[in-house]
């Protein structure tokens, strides 16, 4: 049976916004120790991620913006480039890091060596805008990843499934007129970044769900409105924004899923993939930041996808 790529970089770990702040790098431990814990290290393939390119960058990001973040002056201590996401020393490899694993996984992928990979990177990025940071995010990974399988390798028809509990907006504005990307979300509404509600779109099936909604509200969504609009797009290619801060014990947010919910969702995807796509599947780490239940439920989600 072919094996999964595991893609990181310890750079990932060295970018820090502050005690306290919960985008921090023990998340990445937490799911490493987690996957140790279950077995999963020995079935996987690991790769490093290289850094992604000013060139791969500017087919999802705005020249003006890419350069600012790279021409940090390493005088400066700290930069907010948005209140809830500071430029320091160290985070510009981290966010180069985090954007090259998805070109990676996506040449691994594409080139055959895999079906599937999962990329264990920070920081994240469905919030990142064209022309700037947002919610965390510095480059918005998923993006750069999907936009690499389209103009390197001319795919046509590529669907983001982003579960996590906030709304992808930076997603979203990046496909927004480009109807070769579907993006299916659920998120949590009304709640950060307060967008994603009002979308009309045949190619962005957007999701909302009330605060305290379970599992039970969150597959009949996935059921009723991802996957017909799935069916109909039949996409060559599946990436997952995999945001598990929709987790009830994660107090980020107010859903209460569970990793059964997870391995369910993960389910319905792979069997997607395996119907349209050739069974490919990117999955890259979002939000999560209850340590315990964020390396539990990425372990569920691996577990399908193995
Ligand atoms: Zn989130």
């Amino acid at each position: 049976m072919p094996t999964i790529a595991y893609i990181d970089h310890p750079d990932c770990l060295l970018h820090e916004m502050g005690a306290g702040h919960p985008e921090r790098p023990s998340r990445i431990n937490a799911i490493e120790n987690q996957m140790r814990a279950s077995h999963l290290m020995d079935s996987v393939h690991h790769y490093e991620a290289p850094l992604a390119t000013r060139e791969q960058l500017a087919r999802v990001h705005e020249v003006q913006y890419i350069d600012k973040v790279l021409n940090f002056n390493d005088q400066d201590e700290s930069v907010y480039l948005d209140p809830d996401t500071m430029q320091t020393p160290q985070s510009l490899p981290a966010a180069l890091r985090a954007a090259g694993a998805l070109i990676h996984a996506t040449d691994l992928v594409l080139t055959n060596q895999h079906k599937v990979a999962f990329c264990n990177i920070r920081p994240p990025g469905h919030h990142a805008l064209p022309d700037r940071a947002m919610g965390f995010c510095f480059f918005n990974n998923v993006a750069v990843g999907v936009a690499h399988a389209i103009e390197k390798y001319g795919l046509e028809r590529v669907a983001i499934l982003d579960f996590d509990v906030h709304h992808g907006n930076g997603t979203e504005a990046i496909f927004t007129d480009d109807p070769r990307v579907m993006l299916c979300s659920t998120f949590q509404h009304p709640f950060y970044p307060y967008s994603g509600a009002d979308t009309n779109s045949d190619h962005i099936i957007n999701v909302p769900l009330p605060a305290y909604s379970a599992g039970d509200v969150f597959r009949e969504a996935v059921t009723k409105l991802w996957l017909p609009a799935l069916e109909q797009f039949a996409p060559q290619m599946l990436f997952i924004s995999a945001g598990f801060d929709a987790h009830e014990q994660d107090n980020i947010s107010y859903l209460r899923l569970h990793e059964k919910d997870y391995t369910w969702v993960t389910e319905e995807i792979l069997a997607v993939a395996n119907k349209h796509a050739e069974g490919r599947i990117i999955s890259t780490l979002e939000g999560g930041y209850e340590l315990d239940a964020l390396g539990r439920s990425v372990v569920a989600h691996l577990k399908v996808l193995m």
